[in-house]
Formats: structure tokens, C-alpha cells, sequence
């Protein structure tokens, strides 16, 4: 039997868990104050029995619309909300930090403000969890025919690309709808980087993962907050920070042009020597220089985005900044800055 014929190494077996203790529900939101008044006491009723403890956790990412009116009228009703609202608009990746420093469950769970993940599916994971999975992540069913093929194709570059140039495996379709066991949340705060591509650190953290399938719902209210030009300028913010694999496909690419220019230059000295034939002028230098032009600003930018990913981590600005928590903290604890 050779090597590739072994069998998959068995797993361990799982270690059945209780209901936890405290559940948390971590809702980043921007602009959401529409879907979270149904979303909220929706979430109170379905999770109510899954644990001893709920709470529910609204990241108010800087929106500018009655989002953290409406959850602070859900706390005065007596909903076991907490209202975390950030100093300005910082991003989904950084709210969804601010979030899992400040949840305290020994489950977690992440899903979006706007109602698009199921809570059916949020059911399924705490299932999952108590089997003794630690992390459980929803896997976007039949998301691949909606897209065209222009975005089909920079998906599928992506993810060769990260999968042949770093050591984790980051599953396709899989996004940010996910239930964290809290060692999982333990491990992601250690996780100093600026660059928060959070489905590549969810990746990175490892330990037992379980994916779910999920039909995401429509959005009731509001617009998305992803065009393509977000989702390309997110993924480079995620190959510049797990892999330098487009580094190497520059130096390769370079090296591919040096030898091509060499032969092109033996081929033209030959012509001219052994069969007299004048060297041809303009066109061919015009070409050769334009491509090489490009090439080389392609790879300049190429090494410019590595830098700029450098020049943001070494200033160590905080990823968020906290402008109030209501209720305020019992336990003393303050959030990571
Ligand atoms: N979101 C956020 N900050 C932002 C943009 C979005 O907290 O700057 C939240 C948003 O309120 C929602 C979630 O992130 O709860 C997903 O955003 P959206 O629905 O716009 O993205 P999509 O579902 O289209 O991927
Ligand atoms: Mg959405």
C-alpha cells in the first residue's frame, strides 16, 4: 500500500456537551434598526429553551438610522439585550471583534442584523455543539448560480489561491454565520493582526468544525452593504494576509519574462546574422515596451499591497473603539481595545 492509499486518520470522538450555561448572540448592525425589531424578540423566543442564560449582543457598527433607539427600547422591555455601540462606522470584520471580546457565553453565536440567516439554521448549530462540535459554520447553499461568471471566476482564483499558497482550509461559501464554542472565541482574541479576514481566522484557529448547509433569507429592509468592489478590495485585504503565494507567482512571472526576452534577443541576432534579415523597428520595441511597462506596475502593485498591509499593522491602531455599553458591564470586564 503506498503512502496516498492510507486511510484518513479516525477523529476523536466528540465530547457530548449540556445546554451552556450562557448563550450569546453576537449581531453586528449597521443601519439595521428596521429588521431588528422582529429579529430580536424572534431570537429571544426561539433560543429562550436552548439555554440557561441568553443574551444578546447588538454591535451597533456607527449607524446612522434608529438602530440603537430600537434596541434600547428591546432592554427596556425587558429583552436580555446588551447594546454595544462603536465611536463610528468600522466595518463588519471590526465589529464582529468588538463583539466577541465582549460576549461572555460559553457558546456563541454569530449571525447577521438582518435577518438573512435563518434561526432555523442557528437551532441546527447549537445541535451540533452540544454533540460536541466546537465550531458549527453555515455553508451558503445554491449561492453559486445566482453569480455571474466574472465573479465566479475571481472566486474560484481566490480560493486556489489561498488553498495552494497557505497551510489552512478555508471552505468555500462558508461566511461569518457561525456557532463558536467559547475556546474558539478564546483563541481568536489572541489573534493580534489589524487585517481581520475573519473566515481565514476562523480557519486558522482549527479545532472540530461542522458545516451546515443554509438557504439565506431576503433581505426585509435595507440594502446590502457588498458590491463587488468591497468584496475584491475584502479579498485582497484576505491573500495579503494569509498568503504570499502572488509574491511568488511575481517572481516566477519575472523570471518567466527574463528567459523570453533572452531567447527573443538570441532569435533576433541569428536573423540577422545567418539570413541577413534586418532587425524589424518600431512596432516590435513599442509592444515589448508597454508590456513590460505594465508588468512591472503589475507587480509593483502587487508588492505595494504587502506593504501597505505591513505599514497597517506596525502602527497598532485598535481595531474599534467603544463608545458606550448598555447595560454597563457587572463584572468589571472591559473589552479589548
Ligand atoms: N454590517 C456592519 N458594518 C458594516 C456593514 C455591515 O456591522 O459596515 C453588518 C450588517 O448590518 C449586517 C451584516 O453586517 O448585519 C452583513 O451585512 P450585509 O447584509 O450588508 O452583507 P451581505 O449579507 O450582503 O453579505
Ligand atoms: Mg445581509
Amino acid at each position: 500500500m503506498t503512502h496516498c492509499d492510507a486511510p484518513p486518520p479516525i477523529p476523536p470522538p466528540l465530547q457530548p456537551r449540556e445546554r451552556p450555561g450562557l448563550l450569546s448572540v453576537v449581531l453586528p448592525a449597521f443601519n439595521e434598526a428596521l429588521n431588528l425589531v422582529d429579529l430580536l424578540p424572534e431570537l429571544c423566543r426561539a433560543l429562550a429553551d436552548q439555554a440557561k442564560r441568553l443574551e444578546l449582543l447588538v454591535i451597533d457598527d456607527g449607524s446612522n438610522d434608529d438602530t440603537a433607539w430600537v434596541v434600547r427600547s428591546k432592554i427596556q422591555q425587558g429583552l436580555p439585550v446588551r447594546l454595544l455601540r462603536l465611536s463610528r462606522n468600522f466595518g463588519k470584520e471590526a465589529a464582529l471583534c468588538a463583539g466577541l471580546d465582549a460576549a461572555e457565553g460559553e457558546a456563541v453565536l454569530i449571525m447577521d442584523s438582518d435577518g438573512q440567516h435563518p434561526i432555523a439554521t442557528a437551532l441546527q448549530m447549537l445541535a451540533e455543539w452540544r454533540r460536541g462540535f466546537d465550531m458549527v459554520y453555515g455553508v451558503q447553499n445554491g449561492r453559486r448560480e445566482s453569480q455571474s461568471w466574472t465573479r465566479r471566476g475571481f472566486t474560484r482564483l481566490f480560493y486556489w489561491l489561498i488553498h495552494h499558497g497557505s497551510r489552512i482550509n478555508m471552505p468555500p461559501n462558508a461566511g461569518d454565520f457561525r456557532l463558536l464554542d467559547r475556546r474558539v472565541v478564546l483563541a481568536l482574541r489572541t489573534l493580534p493582526e489589524r487585517a481581520r479576514y475573519m473566515k481565514g481566522l476562523f480557519a486558522w484557529v482549527g479545532f472540530t468544525t461542522k458545516a451546515i448547509e443554509y438557504v439565506p433569507h431576503c433581505r426585509e429592509h435595507g440594502v446590502s452593504s457588498y458590491g463587488l468592489v468591497q468584496l475584491l478590495s475584502f479579498a485582497l485585504v484576505g491573500l495579503t494576509a494569509f498568503t504570499k503565494m502572488p509574491l511568488r507567482l511575481v517572481s516566477l512571472l519575472g523570471l518567466l519574462v527574463s528567459v523570453l526576452s533572452v531567447v527573443f534577443g538570441v532569435w533576433v541576432v541569428l536573423e540577422k546574422t545567418l539570413f541577413g534579415q534586418p532587425v524589424s523597428g518600431f512596432t516590435t520595441l513599442a509592444a515589448s515596451i508597454t508590456f513590460l511597462a505594465g508588468v512591472q506596475l503589475l507587480c509593483l502593485g502587487i508588492i505595494a499591497e504587502y506593504l501597505g498591509r505591513v505599514f497597517d499593522e506596525v502602527k497598532q491602531r485598535p481595531l474599534y473603539v467603544v463608545q458606550d455599553l448598555t447595560p454597563p458591564l457587572l463584572t468589571g470586564k472591559s473589552t479589548r481595545n
